[in-house]
């Protein structure tokens, strides 16, 4: 028999969140056996120090406890043994995120990174993963769902799981709990949709319009080599968005109202929200999760590993989860270029985009887009939303320049089977030297501006290139995304440069650089009290500022603290920062050709 490590993980006292998690190595070193917990989760570009919510750690070999002693803030070294030695941690898990381990007496749900650390050293040996269930009577109608290959586990029941290596441990999330599970296929390999959570949702269509996001995007790239089943797992509370992408699943969560009752028909704003995220995650299958920066080949999990890539893996990705959605037929082209125009408009509207540019933003991922504060719109742009728009116009420009021969796919296909179907990690240059190499024309000066320059985006003249008309517009208010046409002479004149927050008390959240309020000196965290010596409201403030023009003055008396300041501020007028689309109707021919070239399926 070869070695391998034996994983044991159990719920210990679900009311107070403690997993046991046994670790047994064969063959330790015998100078004294290091163990390692991992610092952060691949994908969520974040320390996390998962090793802080280990609350015991003991060793023990042939029935004898062994001196365990802590070496950092991840690391411990149990003594030299001759024999088996077995690690024992009990971990503490109450963070209900995709990224995290969460346990209760209603569910169990974990990431390999946060209760699994590593035998250092060994980590490319087989494991056996022991999935224990509760004592009883908690959890008798639990059921397992993860996409770990089962040794000696009934389908979606507790028991012995293998995976490969260490790597392939700590990337297969684990749902555990009352699940509705909805299985189905894709070009004749197995998916499945574990859902937690209440949601009465109509799970024929969901797993059909899984079925075709699915397909659409092997249309594109094929199906990988080891692809031989996939699981989405979702979590489907009240309210919440996010996923984590996986080699052969998914963590999700979207509220539960995203999701399809019986009886629904058409694909509501709120269900395209849900379709947009899986088919984001799914994409990952290929982009993030096989082909990969040569940074994370193989990931060191121990600290920050910097890249300027993250806009190809994930604003290449936000690119095409919503195209795959209007490709497929799934949504109709004014519903994408509704999405389109929301994502232009939030990258409008922060500063940052003249700051940063998207392989800044990549490389700083850790410490800014992951470290948000009062700054961030000032500061940083979004690798996901712009990354998105730098992916738009390059496809664009290829198809422009190449009359329709060359577009994104043809790069994403390429690089596919340079790096992806190879395993060979992405080089920092390589996606652009692709790009350049099958454009066949001299588009490098394009790509630095749209890759390493803060400059606005061609997105005008490139839209119009297939036939569809760039607008802008002032803002309808705090709840308008863009996207739409917007309400006439609904627009406020005047704006104030900042963005209120606050549970009932209205606050500066966000204050704009170079707008009135940063002017008039108000800081982020301040109270707004009263506007003219009258008391405002989260819910007039709105309201009220319409009333002003460009020019007009006005006291505007904040908290600082306990502080009451009153501060003057000089109404100026509203930007024009909202972006909606809409396809031309006297498009040449061959422009509407080139569109539909754009927004269908070969
Ligand atoms: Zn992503």
């Amino acid at each position: 028999m070869t070695a391998q490590h034996r994983y044991a993980i159990r719920p210990l006292d679900p009311a107070a969140h403690l997993f046991e998690v046994c670790i047994t190595v064969s063959e330790p070193d015998p100078a004294g056996q290091e163990f390692a917990m991992p610092a952060w989760i691949p994908g969520s570009y974040m320390i996390r120090d998962y090793a802080r919510h280990v609350v015991a750690a003991r060793a023990e070999s042939d029935g004898r406890d062994v001196g365990l002693r802590k070496l950092d803030k991840s690391r411990w070294r149990a003594d030299g043994v001759a024999r088996e030695l077995t690690l024992v941690l009990e971990i503490y898990a109450h963070d209900d995120s995709v990224r995290g381990a969460h346990l209760d007496l209603t569910h169990a749900f974990f990431n390999g990174t946060c209760v699994f650390p590593a035998v250092v050293g060994q980590e490319d040996l087989p494991c056996v993963v022991d999935i224990q269930p509760p004592e009883k009577p908690v959890g008798r109608h639990w059921r397992v769902a993860t996409a770990m290959r089962r040794q000696d586990a009934p389908e979606y029941g507790f028991g012995t799981h293998v995976v490969n290596n260490y790597a392939e441990l700590v990337d297969h999330p684990v749902e555990i709990g009352q699940l509705s599970i909805g299985e189905f296929e894709a070009n004749g390999v197995p998916h499945a949709i574990a859902i937690r959570g209440n949601t009465r949702v109509d799970m024929a269509r969901l797993c059909h319009d899984l079925q075709t996001i699915c397909e659409q995007h092997m249309l594109l790239l094929g199906v990988p080599a080891d692809l031989d089943r996939y699981l989405f797992l979702l979590h489907a509370p009240g309210k919440g968005y996010g996923g984590l992408e996986h080699r052969w699943s998914s963590a999700n969560i979207c509220s539960r109202d995203n999701l399809p009752a019986r009886g629904d028909e058409g694909v509501s704003d709120s269900y395209r929200t849900f379709l947009g995220l899986v088919s984001h995650e799914y994409f990952h299958l290929w982009n993030v999760k096989r082909m990969k920066p040569a940074a994370f080949t193989p990931y060191d999990l121990s600290q920050e590993t910097h890249t300027s890539l993250l806009w190809v893996f994930e604003g290449v990705t936000s690119y095409y989860d919503d195209l795959a959605l209007v490709r497929s037929g799934m949504i109709a082209p004014e519903s994408y270029l509704e999405l389109l125009g929301q994502t232009i408009t939030r990258v409008l509207r922060g500063s940052g985009r003249r700051r940063q540019s998207v392989a800044e933003s990549s490389f700083d991922a850790w410490t800014k887009f992951y470290k948000q504060d009062a700054n961030a719109a000032n500061a940083i742009v979004s690798y996901y939303a712009k990354g998105s728009l730098v992916a738009l116009v390059i496809d664009l420009q290829l198809r422009h320049e190449t009359e329709g021969k060359v577009s994104l796919d043809d790069v994403m296909k390429a690089a596919w089977q340079r790096w992806g179907e190879t395993g060979e990690g992405m080089p920092e240059d390589g996606f652009e030297t692709m790009c350049v190499d099958l454009a066949g024309v001299n588009i490098r000066d394009f790509l630095d501006a749209a890759i390493r320059g803060t400059g606005e985006l061609p997105l005008e003249s490139l839209l119009k290139s297939v036939g569809v008309e760039y607008h802008l517009r002032r803002s309808d208010g705090a709840k308008d995304k863009g996207g739409k046409p917007g309400g006439e002479g609904n627009q406020p004149d005047v704006w104030l440069g900042a963005n209120l927050g606050g549970n009932g008390k209205p606050t500066f959240a966000v204050v704009h650089n170079g707008g009135p309020a940063e002017t008039a000196g108000i800081a982020p965290g301040d109270e707004f009290v009263a506007l003219d010596g009258l008391r405002i409201s989260a819910a007039d403030a709105e309201a009220r500022a319409r009333r002003y023009k460009p020019g007009d003055k006005s006291n505007i008396t904040v908290f600082r603290g306990d502080e009451l300041i009153t501060l003057r501020l000089v109404w100026e007028e509203a930007p024009v920062d909202t972006c909606y689309l809409v396809i031309s109707d006297d498009a040449a021919e061959e422009v509407v050709a080139r569109r539909k070239a754009w927004l269908e399926s070969e």
